[in-house]
């Protein structure tokens, strides 16, 4: 199987094609996904005993399978929240695992993790933090909020030693993302959530602390802000939560997952003023700083604090006596021990590109989100349901059901044009269904938008 031979050298020639030319592709096929019973009738068996063959199993790759994936790059995919990986990430995502470098110890990946550190002293950097703060790239923004709670309960417990068995609780805002409940479901902590999907605030959240019975505030450790929720780009009043946190003697955690790439853009840096007092932020590179999935990460005010929490133990792994070991172990800072270096891949972009050209791509986002509410503006037939914020922008098509937003969304994707999706935005206690745009991918146009529009007429 590892044998090379001259099948292999023109298999790896052809996949190094077909790459170089995914890379490339600004316009990539919009494809829509099949049910698995058609997949599997068209495809046949993959996984036989003597196996298909490379070239056969990649042609059904290129000819059927991919087809029925969707490429969150496509510059009119503008829903959920899309991606945008620039081509030399890509690239250096093919070298990371050709590579094969583990990333969970220095011992093995001195290099890999050096690389991946010198990003995150950029990504660092840009938070504020004060000196000592650092982080590690997790799998995503579900890991590192999980990885920072854990952490945060960890530190809840050792200071109080009386709370090993009792359970904990953390108060968020309903503006956070889903991740934050099914994360504090795994931690068996429960979660309470301030009655706002608009921007928290630290007199609602100290009221909301304040309304706790006894019983919950003694089991009260954390409380999780949002900078830039998913849904419509708000980012919390993060230095007012930052007091409420210091007086309450809280674990203060930011989910910027979607945001975090924000900051390095000097037109809404202010907007969130606060982080810099943050325990714990997320932030994920594979959303709005152009990395290829997966790559999250998770920073701390103090990284000892995680690793009293995450650090494993196991007699295979207690080596790491020789000089050149002793180092900066990535396993000891969130819930993973074997993990690729992926954050290699950013390192290598930033690297190539520089920091001012990060800045640029992400202030490109927020200048589509305000070209769009422009244009919705000036359109008779639609109609913002908010200000653009960051680059997430709501607006309605006005006199359309449910349904009505669910037909468009369909047509659009069958035909190969576009993904954008409908939401819901809650006003006055009723949810309402209408558009979203969310923009990540600095080659989206404003013909784009205006393309995606005329479609609602
Ligand atoms: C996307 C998102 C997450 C989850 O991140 P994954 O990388 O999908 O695991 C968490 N929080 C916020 C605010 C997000 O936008």
């Amino acid at each position: 199987m590892h044998n090379i031979d001259i099948d292999l050298v023109e298999m790896t020639l052809d996949v190094m094609k077909y790459a170089i030319n995914r890379i490339t592709t600004t316009n990539p096929e919009l494809g829509t996904p099949k049910p698995q019973q058609e997949l599997k009738k068209i495809v046949g068996e993959t996984v036989t005993p003597k196996g298909i063959g490379g070239e056969k199993a990649f042609q059904l790759f290129k000819d059927v399978l991919i087809k029925a994936t969707v490429p969150i790059d496509h510059p009119r995919h503008l829903a959920f929240v899309p991606a945008s990986p620039t081509r030399s990430a890509v690239m250096f995502d093919l070298v990371t695992s050709a590579s094969s470098i583990h990333g969970a110890y220095w011992m093995e990946g001195a290099g890999g993790i050096f690389c991946e550190n010198e990003a995150m002293n950029w990504l660092v950097s840009l938070t504020g933090l004060p000196e000592g703060a650092f982080g590690v790239f997790t799998s995503g923004g579900t890991a590192a909020n999980l990885s920072a709670m854990v952490t945060a309960r960890e530190y809840w417990r050792t200071r109080n030693k009386g709370k090993k068995k009792i359970r904990g609780l953390v108060v968020t805002s309903e503006g956070a993302h889903s991740s934050v409940k099914a994360m504090a479901k795994v931690i068996d902590a429960e979660v309470m959530l301030v009655e706002t999907e608009d921007k928290l605030k630290g007199d609602q959240l100290y009221k909301t602390i304040k309304g706790l019975d006894e019983d919950q505030r003694n089991r009260l450790f954390a409380v999780v802000a949002t900078g830039g929720t998913t849904n419509a780009g708000i980012i919390d009043e993060l230095n007012e939560i930052a007091d409420v946190c210091e007086k309450e003697n809280l674990w203060f955690h930011v989910d910027a997952a979607y945001g975090g790439g924000a900051l390095a853009a000097d037109s809404v840096k202010h907007l969130f003023k606060g982080i810099e007092r943050a325990d714990s932020i997320t932030i994920d590179p594979h959303k709005w700083l152009f990395s290829p999935y997966d790559c999250g990460a998770v920073i701390y005010k103090k990284p000892e604090l995680a690793k009293k929490a995450h650090a494993q133990e196991g007699s295979y792994l207690d080596i790491f006596n020789d000089e050149g070991a002793q180092g900066f172990n990535p396993a000891d800072y969130q819930i993973q021990l074997t993990r690729r270096v992926r954050g290699l891949p950013l390192w290598f972009s930033l690297a190539m590109h520089g920091t001012d050209k990060y800045k640029w791509a992400i202030e490109k986002g927020m200048q589509l989100a305000q070209i769009a509410g422009e244009l919705i503006e000036e359109y008779p037939h639609v109609e913002l349901v908010r200000q653009p914020s960051l680059s997430c922008v709501l607006f309605r098509r006005k006199g359309w059901t449910s349904g009505d937003y669910l037909k468009w969304t369909y047509k659009n994707h069958r035909d190969g044009f576009a993904l954008v999706t409908p939401t819901k935005w809650k006003k006055n206690n009723q949810y309402e269904t209408v558009s979203r745009f969310c923009f990540i991918n600095p080659d989206t146009t404003e013909n784009d938008i205006k393309a995606i529009l005329e479609t609602m007429k």
